[in-house]
């Protein structure tokens, strides 16, 4: 073997994945077609296991002083308030990191690009679009275009795709990406203004149900997120226009200024989960793997625990196990994926728009009945702040 991983994609799960391997003597070529580490605004969330893993590159302490720990999260109805609080500091004996973080996802990208340039086994290409993988039977060969033009190739061990949504590498490995579009498109409006104003008893995060229009509050360290279901038959420019932006907060709190806005991102969402994560020696993980909505902040979470249980399983095969070992890792993170991240978004999503009044009614008393039972608040806390996952699936082989 080359003693070498391609990994294409320098997103969080791409990052990650290049640290560990790394740090275990495996050279790795990671190429990102931006010419530099995107700073757009996507995911927020990190939830306690997640912190305990970043917890090994020395991060998360980093990432706490840049962000917010939000030690409850909550649902509420849109127009009667407090459903169910969760407490997640019932979770003391279970982390070192009982809350939800807020922090943005690129930040704890750039910290550990800025680490990987230290590293001299990692070699980071920015500005290089993987363009064809081919496996060879005992390795992979990558084609990447450079800005200029040009094409550069790569020979490794195995190729890594943690290229997003759209990944390349999945599309090389003939798999598909079963699962659905959702229908609204999803629209994230970040404010200054501070909601706990108007709702003294708000968490910094909560799911607001509504049968006509269900939204979600988030607090990050500066600002307010809302994000919102919108029309999917408006254009571009009117899902993003400041115009509707005023009208969706305006029918939040009603007040005679208009609210500032400092960003709107408007994007669709997709439940997908690919039939295979590896075919010989591709392999693929994150977003390039399975896709959810956003509502229960699992998809950048579940990204980083696929990253280090390939790397883990990548590095045994270095040291001698078979390649077939990794497919420990796809029935591993592929059953997460699907019982877990797939189950949990689309009920917290039935939750929120939920339109039938008994199904509503029903939704909430049992969160209601959840959160007043000590043992059931935790079995959901341990569930939805992803700990029960990676431990029920070690047993899988
Ligand atoms: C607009 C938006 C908002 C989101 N908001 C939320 C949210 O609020 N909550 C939540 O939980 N999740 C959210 N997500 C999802 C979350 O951001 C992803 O789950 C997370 O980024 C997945 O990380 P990843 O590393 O797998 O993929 P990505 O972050 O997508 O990284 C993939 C990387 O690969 C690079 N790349 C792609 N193709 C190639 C190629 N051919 N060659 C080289 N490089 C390539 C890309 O440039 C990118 O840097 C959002 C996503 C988007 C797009």
């Amino acid at each position: 073997m080359l003693n070498k991983v391609v990994v294409v994609g320098a997103g969080p799960v791409g990052l990650v994945t290049t640290a560990l391997l790394t740090e275990a003597g495996i050279g790795v070529t990671l190429l990102e077609s931006c010419q530099e580490l995107p700073r757009d605004l996507r995911a927020s969330t990190f939830h306690p296991p997640t912190l305990d893993m970043l917890d090994h590159f020395g991060v998360s302490n980093r990432m706490i002083e840049a962000g917010l720990i939000c030690p409850t999260w909550q649902f509420r109805d849109r127009r009667d308030g407090v459903v169910a609080t969760f407490e997640l500091d019932r979770l003391a004996d279970e982390t070192k990191h009982p809350y939800r973080l807020q922090c943005e996802q690129w930040r704890m990208g750039e910290m550990l690009a800025k680490q990987l340039s230290h590293q001299p086994l990692a070699d980071i290409r920015f500005g290089m679009r993987a363009s064809k993988v081919t496996d060879t039977g005992n390795g992979v060969i990558v084609e990447a275009a450079n800005a200029e033009g040009g094409v550069e190739t790569f020979e490794a061990d195995f190729c890594v795709g943690a290229d997003g949504i759209g990944s390349v590498v999945r599309r090389s490995m003939g798999v598909t990406f079963d699962g659905q579009t959702i229908p609204e498109i999803f629209l994230t409006i970040s404010t200054t203004f501070d909601f706990r104003e108007v709702m003294p008893d708000l968490s910094n995060i909560a799911y607001l149900s509504d049968p006509q229009e269900w939204f979600v509050l988030i607090r990050t360290a500066s600002l307010w997120r809302a994000l919102f279901p919108v029309d999917p038959t408006l254009s571009d420019e009117e899902v993003t226009s400041p115009a509707l932006a005023e009208k969706l907060l305006q029918g939040v709190i009603a007040r005679s200024q208009p609210y500032e806005v400092i960003h709107r991102t408007a994007y669709r969402v997709h439940e997908r989960v690919a039939t295979h994560y590896y075919k010989n020696r591709l392999i693929i993980a994150g977003d390039a793997a399975h896709v959810n909505n956003p509502l229960g902040g699992m998809g950048l979470n579940g990204g980083i625990h696929d990253a280090f249980n390939l790397a883990r399983t990548l590095v045994e095969i270095y040291r001698g196990a078979t390649v077939d070992l990794l497919g420990r890792y796809e029935r591993q993170r592929r059953k997460v994926a699907l019982d877990v991240v797939q189950q949990t978004t689309l009920r917290n999503r039935a939750i929120l728009n939920a339109s039938n009044p008994e199904s509503r009614q029903a939704y909430y008393d049992d969160l209601r009945a959840t959160v007043a039972d000590a043992e059931r608040h935790k079995t959901y806390l341990m569930r939805t702040s992803m700990i029960s996952s990676l431990r029920e699936v070690e047993t899988i082989n």
